[in-house]
């Protein structure tokens, strides 16, 4: 199986890592879509939110926290900020390994497009 998220979890492809523990990997989108967006996933390769299996819960769990801790870190979370997970196409799900898009830094719209 060849998963450029895995890649990049693993330091084999390069990516701007903003955070990293036993769990989970954040890094600077490549294609920024807000002043502020970076990407927090697993290091475990789940493909999408419906490949979730028991004992996942506190995975997720850890993901979100680690998201609010660093836009804290980035100073937008009181403004507030966007955390997004694409899944399948029609949602726009472009890469099929589990990840959080997190946003923030301008207003954003609503209903999302
Ligand atoms: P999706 O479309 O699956 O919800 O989100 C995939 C995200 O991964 C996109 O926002 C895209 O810009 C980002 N992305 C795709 N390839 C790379 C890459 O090689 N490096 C980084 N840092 N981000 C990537
Ligand atoms: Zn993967």
């Amino acid at each position: 199986m060849d998963c450029l998220f895995c890649r990049i979890a693993l330091k084999q492809t390069p990516a701007k890592l903003i955070y990293e523990d036993d769990e989970c990997v954040a890094f600077e989108d490549i294609a920024p879509q807000a002043p502020v967006h970076f990407l927090v996933i697993p290091r475990k390769h789940i493909p999408t939110t419906l490949d979730l299996k028991d004992g996942d819960e506190a995975l997720i769990g850890h993901l979100y926290r680690v998201a609010g801790r660093i836009a804290e870190d980035k100073k937008i979370a009181g403004r507030g900020f966007r955390l997004v997970m694409n899944t399948n196409p029609e949602a726009g799900q472009s890469v099929y390994h589990m990840h959080l898009h997190v946003l923030g830094g301008r207003r954003m719209h609503w209903p999302p497009g």
